[in-house]
């Protein structure tokens, strides 16, 4: 067997076979598809080792983390996730490596019925590189926030970043953190069920400031924040002794949690689709006509944090 055989074999042994893959991984070319009234949402993202995850991450990992990112781009979007394609580059066939990276890739696309059903495999330093499709009928894009828009956050954000520290090995190694660094749920229900409500959205990848940021930009608005209503979870708050960093909840990013808007008629819309999908969605603050993006603590005095990664005004 070759090399190539090898991981060919590997990543051919997903169990979904979707109807809309008329022809899958083997070919020259996938032929897919796309259902009578749906457009096609498309993104790719690129993993590098050493770049966006540490030498020691588990190949499980990589391979989750790898389509995670995308589906929380298509999620974005509120889009429903498809197909995906693979470019794999990695120094060696290493079989048990490629074994456990399929297996953590196939564990969430299996979990949204996505099937991987083409890509390209070459050697050099490790890097994947996955393409996502999904389809949407009223996509979810940045630049629909409207000055008086409510501004929410999914979940809670900060648990990756500490993830990162706890991998540095500064203060111990705490696995929820790491768990939430290296395996983040990608909000595809919250998604599809926001594309006819919210008016803007984006995932948060680079940081809450920088991801709100490229939302006031493609809108050309503002907003204001109050810092301490951002959402962090309880291992956060107890990890600082319940004086919570918020500074560092939104200036680092990788928590995939979504960040949207939406007028606020629809605030009790917004509390069903909160109870029915179980996901915590808390209110931060106001999209505003200025073009400036302010936070504010908790007596109104506003916070100067404009050393912290927001480059778009
Ligand atoms: P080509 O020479 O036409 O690029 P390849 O030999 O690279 O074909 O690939 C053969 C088949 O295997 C193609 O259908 C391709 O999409 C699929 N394939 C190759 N690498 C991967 C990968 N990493 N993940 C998924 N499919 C792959
Ligand atoms: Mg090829």
């Amino acid at each position: 067997m070759t090399e190539f055989d090898l991981i060919y074999k590997l990543i051919n042994t997903q169990s979904i076979n979707r109807k809309d893959v008329l022809t899958g991984i083997g070919d020259d070319c996938a032929i897919l598809s796309v259902p009578e009234g749906y457009s096609l949402a498309v993104s790719m993202d690129t993993l590098v080792e050493g770049v966006h995850f540490p030498e020691s991450v588990s190949a499980f990992s990589i391979g989750y983390k790898s389509l995670a990112v995308n589906l929380s781009d298509l999620a974005s979007t509120g889009a429903k996730p498809a197909w995906v394609t693979l470019s794999l580059t990695m120094p060696s066939a290493d079989e048990r490596w490629i074994t456990e990276f399929v297996k953590g890739l196939f564990a969430l696309a299996n979990k949204y019925n996505v099937q991987l059903v083409g890509g390209d495999t070459c050697s050099g330093p490790l890097s994947v590189t996955i393409q996502a499709h999904g389809f949407v009928k009223k996509s979810l894009l940045r630049s629909g926030a409207k000055p008086g828009d409510l501004i929410f956050i999914s979940g809670s954000i900060g648990d990756a970043s500490l993830g990162l520290h706890s991998y540095n090995g500064k203060d111990g190694i705490h696995k929820y953190f790491i768990d939430k660094l290296n395996q983040p749920e990608p909000r595809v229900d919250l998604g599809l069920a926001l594309a006819e409500i919210a008016t803007s959205c984006i995932d948060i990848s680079d940081g809450f400031i920088s991801d709100l940021g490229h939302i006031c930009e493609q809108s050309r608005c503002g907003a204001e924040v109050k810092l301490n209503d951002v959402p962090v979870s309880v291992d956060y708050k107890k990890y600082f002794n319940d004086q919570p960093d918020y500074t560092n909840a939104i200036s680092f990013g990788d928590d995939y949690e979504l960040c949207f808007t939406i007028g606020s008629k629809n605030i009790i819309k917004i509390s069903d689709i909160s109870k029915s999908l179980n996901i915590q969605l808390t209110c931060v603050g106001e999209i505003t006509d200025s073009n400036t993006l302010k936070f504010f603590d908790d007596n109104h005095k506003e916070l100067n944090l404009s050393n912290k990664g927001f480059e778009h005004f």
